[in-house]
């Protein structure tokens, strides 16, 4: 080879060689590089991972500082509440779902006086062992480990309900426990023995407070037949005494002693009434009564005050309303006579009405009974409306103060129809009248069909004559409901242009102005007319002794029963022709002779009461014997054969009660009834159906009345006995 070749050779070598050399310069810069770059890279993440470090650690110093803060806070906080729970008075224990006891305040522990056995750990059977053994609880009449089993049942259930236990030392402990989540419990124990002693105190106070208003009622009991004794022989004496030979000054005094009597009599009712309900002691009595006969019997009873004032009873009866109902009949007639005698004492001129009426419920057989009482009296001044209800609220003005009356009146029937489920109202407008009304779910015993007035036959028009405009559209409604027209006319004369041959009977007032009723029924019958005649008045006992009584059918005493009234014009229609009915009455009185006087008894203790007795039936001719007291009575029944007992209640020996079922015993095999009347001194609430439910038939209140004694005897009557009045007394 040429060394041209070669040098050729090794320059390519050489260059070769360069080239290798410069590519592995490159590669080796290359790495170079890349090594710096990844030496900075490491040194970056060095410097980062320091600084986390660092963060980190300053975090961790933070941490511990917080925490160190934070357990400062916590003892702190620990130690105030448990200086919390140390401080209070009530006794505080916790215990481990294991029952042990965690750890207990002062006062908790002191109940245990010291005993150190009592320290966290030990268990809650071991506390109510200590708790009995030692004497620390008062386990009453419970055997120490009865007691200890029933504290334990009551521990162990889901939530105890508080317990009252009383210490050896006559401390009250109420014990609240409370289970927590983890089972663990809190134990509160609080010391009521205060309100356990001030809770005994309370109830002897209000013992003894019972007591006293027992004695208080006993007392009113007993005030009321002590007073009403002799203010009986007061007001009967002075009845009596008018009765003699007087001079005009004597009767005026007589008078005065009876009526401040009868007043006094009227104020202890009412306040023995009110105070007898305040102190809760009424009882209401419910039995089967006759609604309409007892506002008639009312009617009876105040028509003598409403007729001295010229004034016009009208009933207004509903005539689909059933009459028998259940209830306390006694209270529902002290609530309609006060509310009718306010009506009349409050009224100088017109008429007061009283109607009734109700919703009869089918299903319920109740029902809504609806009392209002209408008077034409002076009114209530709007302001005063609002007080009149309440107890001695009277209004007090120019108009009223001539008016007696206690105030106690309205207060105590509001009270009672409230007793009663019911409420009382009033409408008035002064110088017009009021209304008062009241409502009450009463059961019905009956129903009333709707056509159970209905006349069959016979009367289809009526000639209505009454000056009275209330009585006339009442009067009016009660024979349209019975099927009958009425044509309406206000006095005789205009009567007299209205009778036509068709009329089926003429209803006419008795009292009218021009022409009275009789004045009237002779002018038809002298005119030839003959229909029937029937007179409404309000002195029928006047009317049956006119002469003219014979030119009319009947008589009807105003106000009259629904029933009544029908019965007067179904009697019409069996009247043959319109023949003079005294004629009848005369011959049946000759075909009958008087045989016998009548017998009448009196049970009665009181010698001043028999003496009023006796002077009160001096004028009948009757037969009077008097036993001292119930046995006597029970034993005269048998041996006088009265034909009326009247007796007194209170009496030695035997009372007038059961006198009376000893007689009805006696009666029990004879179809024989003899009316027993009760005379009463007793105000006191519940007498009136005691009596009743004896077998007593009626009763008279004391002071008794002249008048209501020989209604009595004459109602009893019959033909066979000697009339006890003569027959120009004998009015009703
Ligand atoms: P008393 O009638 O004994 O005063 P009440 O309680 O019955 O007591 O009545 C209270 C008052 O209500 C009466 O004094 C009277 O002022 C008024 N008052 C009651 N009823 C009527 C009435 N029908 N008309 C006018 N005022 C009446």
């Amino acid at each position: 080879m040429s060394l041209a070749n070669k040098l050729s050779q090794e320059r390519r070598a050489r260059l070769a060689a360069e080239r290798v050399l410069e590519q592995k310069k490159a590669e080796l810069q290359a790495a170079n590089r890349k090594l710096g770059n990844h030496a900075r890279q490491l040194s970056d993440e060095i410097v980062e991972t320091r600084a986390q470090v660092k963060t980190v650690r300053d975090e961790n110093e933070r941490v511990k500082s917080d925490l160190s803060v934070a357990n400062e806070k916590v003892e702190k906080l620990e130690r105030r509440l448990w200086h919390s729970i140390e401080s209070i008075q009530d006794g505080m224990a916790f215990f481990d779902s294991d029952s042990r006891l965690i750890a207990a305040n002062e006062a908790w522990l002191s109940v245990f006086d010291g005993l150190e056995a009592i320290q966290p750990g030990i268990s809650y059977v071991e506390i109510l062992q200590f708790l009995t053994e030692e004497g620390i609880v008062d386990t009453a009449d419970m055997h120490p480990a009865d007691w200890r089993e029933m504290a334990l049942d009551r521990w162990q259930s889901a939530s105890p309900d508080p317990e009252i236990i009383r210490l050896w030392s006559g401390a009250y402990i109420k014990v609240f426990d409370q289970r927590g989540h983890g089972g663990d419990v809190i134990s509160l124990a609080m010391d009521i023995t205060d309100t356990v002693r001030n809770e005994q105190r309370l109830k002897e106070a209000r013992r003894k407070a019972e007591a006293a208003a027992r004695a208080k009622s006993a007392f009113l009991a007993n005030m009321s037949h002590e007073i009403r004794t002799p203010m009986n022989g007061v007001v009967g004496m002075a009845d009596l005494l008018q009765d003699t030979d007087l001079t005009e000054e004597q009767l005026l005094y007589a008078e005065t002693i009876k009526n401040s009597g009868e007043a006094l009599l009227v104020i202890i009712n009412d306040v023995l009434d009110y105070s007898k309900i305040e102190a809760e002691k009424l009882v209401l009595h419910s039995d089967l009564f006759d609604l309409e006969r007892c506002i008639h019997e009312l009617i009876m009873l105040l028509q003598p005050n409403a007729r001295d004032k010229g004034l016009e009873l009208l009933v207004d009866y509903d005539m689909f309303l059933p009459t028998q109902f259940t209830g306390d009949r006694g209270r529902l007639r002290q609530i309609i006579t006060n509310l009718m005698g306010n009506a009349i004492k409050f009224t100088e001129e017109g008429h007061v009405t009283i109607r009734v009426v109700g919703v009869h419920s089918e299903g319920e057989k109740m029902t809504d009974l609806r009392v209002t009482i209408e008077d034409t009296g002076i009114g209530i001044p709007a302001d005063k409306v609002g007080h009149i209800f309440g107890e001695f609220n009277q209004v007090d003005d120019e108009q009223n103060r001539k008016y007696e009356g206690t105030g106690l009146g309205l207060a105590i029937s509001q009270k009672l129809i409230n007793l009663m489920g019911g409420e009382i109202w009033v409408e008035s407008e002064e110088g017009k009248g009021s209304c008062f009304g009241f409502s009450l779910p009463l059961p019905a015993a009956e129903k009333v069909a709707s056509d159970c007035f209905r006349l069959p036959d016979g009367v289809k028009t009526a000639l209505v004559v009454e000056p009275h405009d209330v009585s006339r559209m009442i009067l009016k409604r009660q024979l349209e409901v019975m099927g009958i027209e009425a044509i309406c006319c206000e006095n005789g004369a205009q009567a007299l242009t209205q009778i036509t041959p068709d009329l089926g009977v003429v209803l006419c007032d008795h009292n009218m102005r021009d022409m009275d009723g009789l004045e009237l029924a002779e002018v038809m019958r002298d005119a030839g007319q003959t229909t029937p005649i029937i007179l409404l008045s309000t002195t029928s006992s006047a009317a049956e002794k006119d002469p003219a009584r014979c030119h009319v059918q009947a008589v009807l005493q105003k106000p009259y029963p629904r029933r009544s009234l029908f019965a007067a014009l179904a009697a019409l229609e069996v009247v043959a022709s319109p023949s003079d009915p005294s004629e009848t009455a005369g011959s049946t009185e000759e075909e009958v002779p008087a045989v016998r006087t009548m017998r009448v008894l009196a049970a009665e203790d009181n010698k001043t009461n028999r003496l009023v007795f006796s002077k009160m039936v001096k004028s009948l001719d009757i037969e009077l014997k008097f036993a001292e007291n119930g046995l006597e009575a029970v034993e005269m029944f048998q041996s006088f054969h009265p034909d009326i007992v009247f007796t007194d209640i209170s009496m030695p020996e035997m009372d007038g009660k059961e006198a009376t079922q000893k007689i009805r015993a006696l009666e029990a095999d004879t179809a024989q009834h003899i009316p027993v009347v009760a005379m009463t001194a007793h105000a006191m609430d519940g007498d009136a159906d005691d009596i009743l439910a004896a077998g007593i038939d009626h009763y008279l209140t004391k002071p008794l009345r002249k008048d209501a004694i020989t209604d009595h005897i004459q109602k009893v009557w019959h033909e066979g006995l000697r009339p006890p009045l003569p027959e120009d007394q004998a009015e009703g």
